[in-house]
């Protein structure tokens, strides 16, 4: 979607919510009360409340299926201003404006809808009028950890940046996607969720993009921060944080910045198994990748045929492993070194790609490429 329809559409919508929301402004009141910034209009007018930036994307969050379904919606169909029009307790949190980045399943987010994001997100929280709290991002969960963990990298603010998502579309029974959306606001709204890199809050609770994978397809407690846990809550009364991120460089205090660029490196994914051979990693250095993360065994290794290829390729690409089993770092070893292998750390193999794409973007140094991954 171009920006000029994006904006074209969200003129439409926000007379729509004046329409429509409970509790929210009537249509008069919303033409006259509504307050153009930026080109966003915020809806909802507290003075005495923070305003949050609301990047939609779409997902089941955003999905419409048969009256009650769980299952055979379509994901993407409802903008970010209709969202919002049909949960008006947001606005006792905070203020809001909306921009429609996309509305897709979240299997068809690319670098274009990463970058947008990245770049929205920094424009919109390093603005001065209205002054943004926050930003949260509405997003289909399959690859909601990916685009969290691309901003915890690239947005440069200490401000929250909060993405959410939902198990079940907004028309089916019980849906879980109003009172995450609520909770999400809450969190980009809470001055003690800043400096906490970028978060993904669903089921009240809350995730360290480092961390986050999700772990039930269908389940609303669908993600899960492995052996360590969740960042904290958003309980009922108050945003809770029990921990710190594991990582201090993320947002403000991160090297990569994606200003200007409108695309990334390309970086792809294998797994090793038993008898693995170097067939698939062949493949993609062929195909013109710029790197490759290679899932290993239990602390990242490579089955032997795998490793051979490697040994005997010297691909002049970055080659990064990960550890299959969760929660385990990879412990340095001289062997996988001196064959050429990054170790990935403790990163899941999803979140170890999106920082080769970043390493990518400054550096084809082997020792830059392993300072990168013991830093993030
Ligand atoms: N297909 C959906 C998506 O990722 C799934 C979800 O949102 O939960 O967009």
């Amino acid at each position: 979607m171009s920006k000029h329809n994006r904006r074209a559409v969200l003129g439409y919508s926000a007379a729509a919510i004046g329409a429509g929301a409970a509790g929210c402004l009537s249509t008069a009141e919303a033409s006259s009360e509504t307050e153009e910034s930026d080109e966003l209009e915020i809806i909802g007018d507290d003075p005495d409340l923070p305003t949050v930036a609301i990047l939609a994307t779409g997902g089941t969050i955003a999905a419409e299926g048969d009256d009650g379904d769980l299952t055979g919606y379509s994901a993407g169909e409802v903008e970010g201003v209709e969202l919002v029009s049909g949960v008006p307790q947001i606005l006792d949190h905070a203020n809001v404006a909306v921009d429609q980045i996309a509305n897709v399943g979240s299997s068809s987010i690319t670098e274009d809808e990463l970058l947008d994001l990245a770049h929205r997100a920094n424009e919109l929280l390093s603005q001065d009028d209205p002054e943004f709290a926050g930003v949260v991002i509405t997003h289909g969960t399959w690859t909601l950890e990916e685009t969290t963990w691309f901003m915890n990298l690239t947005v440069d603010s200490r401000k929250p940046v909060v993405s959410v998502g939902a198990q079940r579309p907004p028309t089916a029974i019980s849906p879980d996607g109003p009172l995450n959306l609520v909770n999400a606001v809450r969190v980009a709204a809470a001055e003690n969720a800043r400096e906490k890199g970028a978060m993904l809050v669903m089921n009240e609770e809350i995730n360290a993009a480092r961390d986050v994978t999700k772990s039930n397809a269908y389940r609303v407690n669908a993600f899960r921060s492995g052996e360590l846990g969740v960042l904290g809550y958003a309980d009922a009364d108050e945003i809770v944080f029990n921990r710190e991120p594991t990582s201090s460089r993320h947002t403000y205090n991160s090297e990569f910045d994606v200003s200007g660029m409108e695309e990334l490196p390309n970086v792809g994914i294998v797994m090793s198994h038993q008898e693995a051979s170097g067939v698939a990693l062949d493949a993609l250095v062929e195909e013109g990748y710029d790197g490759v993360v290679v899932h290993g065994h239990g602390s990242g290794g490579l089955a032997p045929d795998m490793r051979e290829t490697v040994r005997e390729e010297e691909y002049d690409i970055p080659i990064v492993r990960t550890a299959q089993s969760m929660n385990s770092r990879i412990q340095d070893s001289e062997g996988y070194r001196d064959d050429g292998i990054i170790s990935g750390e403790d990163l899941a193999p999803l979140h170890a790609r999106i920082l080769l794409r970043l390493a990518l973007t400054e550096t084809d140094e082997f020792d830059e490429f392993v300072r990168i991954f013991g830093e993030y």
